[in-house]
């Protein structure tokens, strides 16, 4: 018998914060959904049905067979889509939600610097852990984790474990101790884990890579050592890497822009982060180099980093979108990044064809599975492909008066992560009737709580 999204809540969770999420091993029909591929080849598919196999999506198409114990979800009233892709955030923080105030010393980076000073293993654990839960009931099922907090190997640990406790596929991208230190990533440890990566892996959900930053000041041969010494060995051992590029301070973002074109060192693999107001000729640089470019509409226009005018990008084919972290970003909403990003452009356009629905939901899940170079196994509905999906229920509030037909519109402008009825990760369902599965949420939050209580205290 089939199970109806949008039932009654499932009963009582699990005392733990999270389980470990294993890959799915059986067989699962969605049947029929408004399912859009975002596979250019194939489109939407109005009432098809997804046969999920051992963790892949097996067959895509109407009226499918129900194989012999399989288990049916219903999505009749819903649309299937890929799951989204962050590709680029910052986990530790989430806590540090609604501290950042309006002044020069309550905003962004001066807090962050100074709490994050005080974190204790525990506080690394449950930011990264918070920020993924609240990932996967939004709707995402790949993040890029951009961990620039590592104080210790304590903490690397402490974020590690988060993520094979997490309901998500991540990249684990090992940075350095601060946001502003000059000091270097502790490269023997990332050494040790790319050796024992499998093991670590939580059975190839999580992959490794490095979180790189470029000097303080961009004439400081040093600091250029070091930088160039971490960017090598990421090369090495095959590991991507992301870098911002990005400054509040005119010019900084260009300069910074031009240091990696000048020392050759966008590659494929690297992930330029923001850099909102990038020149063309040096993103036809990015392009030619086979690069990734992530751009993060709410935090860049939080932190003033510009506007993010999308058809500045137009001929960057591995762009992507990332939070930048729920802390800074305010919440982790894929579908207020998509909304942010429509409102910017046509805006800016003076022009409400300039921003193009399709286009927004391309970038928020196979534009982010290309930047990160895993769009051979997520970003799109296709056989073959990681069963990383979500479905949307039309039947809400804020969705009502939709009477069928093409829903991208629908959910660039009006959806909301509470929408999200179903997430599937690696065949495995982590989130069902709108209620996630083996989270203790209360837990969580309360975690949480204690956790930004007792870094304050320490902080002074
Ligand atoms: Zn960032």
């Amino acid at each position: 018998m089939g199970k109806v999204l949008g039932g009654v809540a499932l009963a009582a969770a699990p005392a733990r914060a999270a389980a470990p999420m294993p890959t799915g091993s059986g067989v699962t029909l969605i049947r029929g959904g408004y399912v859009m591929t975002m596979d250019p080849g194939r489109g939407d598919l109005p009432g098809a049905d997804i046969l999920v196999r051992d963790g892949r999506i097996a067959e895509i198409g109407p009226g499918l067979p129900v194989p012999a114990g399989a288990e049916v979800i219903e999505a009749a009233n819903c649309v299937v889509l890929p799951g989204f892709v962050d590709a680029h955030t910052h986990g530790s923080i989430s806590q540090m939600r609604g501290l950042y105030g309006a002044t020069a010393e309550t905003a962004f980076f001066p807090v962050t610097n100074r709490l994050s000073a005080h974190y204790a293993p525990e506080d690394t654990y449950v930011g990264i852990l918070l920020s993924a839960v609240e990932s996967a009931a939004s709707g995402i099922t790949t993040s890029a984790n951009f961990f620039d907090l590592v104080r210790d190997r304590d903490h690397a640990e402490a974020g590690l474990k988060a993520l094979q406790d997490a309901p998500i596929r991540a990249r684990l991208l090992y940075g350095m101790k601060s946001k502003t230190a000059a000091d270097a990533i502790d490269l023997d440890h990332v050494e040790e884990w790319r050796r024992g990566w499998e093991g670590r892996s939580a059975g190839g959900l999580l992959s490794l890579g490095v979180a790189w930053r470029l000097p303080g000041a961009l004439d400081d041969a040093a600091a250029w050592a070091i930088k160039t010494r971490e960017w090598e060995t990421a090369r090495s051992l095959g590991l991507p890497l992301q870098v911002h590029v990005s400054g509040t301070v005119p010019g900084r973002a260009e300069a910074m822009f031009d240091a990696l074109i000048a020392r050759e060192m966008l590659r494929p693999g690297l992930q330029v982060i923001h850099a909102t107001d990038a020149r063309p000729d040096q993103l036809e640089a990015l392009e030619a180099a086979g690069a990734g470019l992530v751009v993060t509409p709410l935090s860049e226009h939080r932190v003033g980093y510009g506007l993010t005018r999308l058809d500045g990008f137009a001929g960057v084919s591995r762009l992507g979108f990332g939070i930048d972290g729920s802390g800074l970003a305010g919440f982790t909403d894929m579908f207020a990044l998509m909304r942010l990003a429509a409102l910017t452009m046509a805006g800016a356009a003076r022009d409400e064809k300039a921003a193009q629905p399709r286009r927004l939901l391309e970038l928020a899940t196979l534009g982010g599975a290309r930047a990160l170079g895993l769009d051979a196994e997520v970003g799109v509905l296709a056989p073959g492909r990681k069963a990383d999906l979500q479905a949307v229920r039309f039947d809400a509030l804020n969705l009502a008066g939709f009477d069928g037909g093409d829903p991208s519109s629908l959910l660039v402008y009006s959806g909301r992560p509470e929408n999200v009825a179903l997430v599937m990760l690696g065949g495995r369902v982590v989130k069902r009737d709108g209620h996630l599965v083996g989270v203790d949420v209360p837990a969580l939050l309360a975690r949480a709580r204690r956790s930004i209580r007792a870094v304050r205290a320490r902080a002074g």
